[in-house]
């Protein structure tokens, strides 16, 4: 430790409500995210430590740290709970990691609007628990909603379940305002309109710390999770595509190729085999599905309501399918993309083609609503081979 890291460890020591993590293995942990998905970020982030990590509790804190490392030059990485998958948590340059797990209040609903302001450490399950007394809920969720934050989800993350009714995180209408401390020699607390704030949303906190955001809400519903067993590929699109354009609320619709299936848990392997689409719908909405699959001649099960299932079908979508994968092996990697609008199996086709098919790809596929149209959002899972 140099003599200047010494320093400002006492300046740190000074701020009121700031825990402090000094402890070598603490901040090794609280240094990494998920980069591990991929074999080149790896090699590349895997010492990249922080020299000190620390978790405020109010504004002023905040705003003492960004004065703190303007005044010595100290790199500044903040973290939320450290899930994404790209290394966007990891201090490249050593200095301080901010985690903001402290900093998790809901500040205000608005009834009217449906809109909450959340401070940026709260947890997404949390925030859903806190909605639900208000008769409402996140419209957008990435799989890892029990743990991640929803500040790292704006700065890191893109979209999950809830993508089939709303899009992307960037689209307009889901961020409405949010709140940011500069890191400057005056840090200021700036609030910014939803033009205002774009520029913030998905920045991976290279532009501002985010204390706050004002989020537009869904009213909660009861969502039943379906499987539909699909022998045939093509068909899956094809199914999936026929739901979309059905008049039924969706929460989720995902195709994960059979391949895919065989390596997740056990206990979702449930027969008959085949490739799955896996669907969120209303208890009202399963009527109409029972019919679109009794068109296509497909058989499907409904598991029940997601939240009273022990494992969900939430555990085995959008990168949760990688997450499976990579515990049984961990040279599976994936490569995200948004597929032309029909002709997603001719991309499909030209991959496995190119990459030589067999067993080292695989599809998995969420739809989203992309403004004017359903697109797919795939996640194809590649095996990395040196
Ligand atoms: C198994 C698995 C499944 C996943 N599924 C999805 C998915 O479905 N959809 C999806 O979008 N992502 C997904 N992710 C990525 C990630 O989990 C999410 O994006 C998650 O929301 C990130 O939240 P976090 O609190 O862990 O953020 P972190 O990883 O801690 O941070 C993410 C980024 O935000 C920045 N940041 C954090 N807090 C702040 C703040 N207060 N102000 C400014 N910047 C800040 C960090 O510096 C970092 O750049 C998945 C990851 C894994 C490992």
């Amino acid at each position: 430790m140099t003599l200047n890291s010494f320093k400002f460890i006492n300046k740190f020591r000074e701020v009121r409500n700031l825990e402090i993590i000094e402890s070598k293995s603490d901040i090794k942990r609280l240094s990494k995210d998920f980069y591990n998905y991929s074999p080149i970020l790896t090699e590349k982030l895997d010492e990249c430590i922080a020299d000190l990590v620390v978790r405020p509790s109010d504004h002023k804190a905040v705003m003492e740290v960004a004065e703190i490392c303007w005044e010595f030059s100290i790199p500044l990485t903040l973290r939320g709970s450290g899930t994404g998958n790209y290394g966007q948590a990891v201090p490249l340059f050593k200095g301080v990691v901010m985690q903001m797990s402290n900093f998790n209040n809901l500040e205000e609903f608005d009834p009217d609007t449906g809109f909450v302001k959340v401070q940026s450490g709260c947890v997404m399950g949390d925030l859903n628990k806190q909605l639900e007394k208000f008769g409402r809920e996140l419209r957008l969720l990435p799989s890892t909603w029990k743990t991640a934050t929803i500040g790292g989800f704006i700065a890191g993350g893109s979209g999950g379940i809830g993508s089939i009714r709303w899009g992307f995180l960037r689209d307009p209408g889901n961020l409405i305002g949010l709140e940011a401390v500069t890191v400057n020699e005056k840090p200021a607390l700036l609030k910014f309109d939803a033009e205002e704030s774009e520029p913030l949303n998905h920045a991976y906190g290279t532009n501002g710390i985010i204390t706050s955001l004002l989020l537009s809400t869904d009213i909660k519903r009861k969502w039943y999770s379906i499987v539909i067993h699909c022998i045939e590929f093509e068909k899956t699109i094809e199914i999936l595509k026929t739901l979309t354009s059905s008049a039924i609320d969706l929460k989720l619709g995902a195709i994960l190729e059979e391949k895919i299936v065989d390596q997740m848990p056990k206990w979702f392997k449930t027969n008959p085999r085949g490739h799955k689409i896996l669907i969120q719908s209303t208890l009202g909405g399963t009527k109409t599905i029972e019919l679109i699959c009794k068109k296509f001649k497909v058989e499907f099960t409904l598991l029940g309501e997601e939240e009273k299932l022990v494992n969900g079908i939430s555990e085995v979508v959008w990168n949760h399918t990688t997450l499976h994968m990579r515990s049984r092996d961990k040279n599976w990697t994936y490569l995200q993309m948004l597929l032309p609008l029909n002709n997603e199996l001719d991309l499909i086709n030209f991959l496995r083609k190119k990459w030589g098919g067999g067993n080292s790809m695989a599809f998995r596929g969420s739809f989203s609503t992309r403004i004017t149209a359903i697109s797919c959002f795939a996640c194809i899972k590649v095996e990395w081979d040196r």
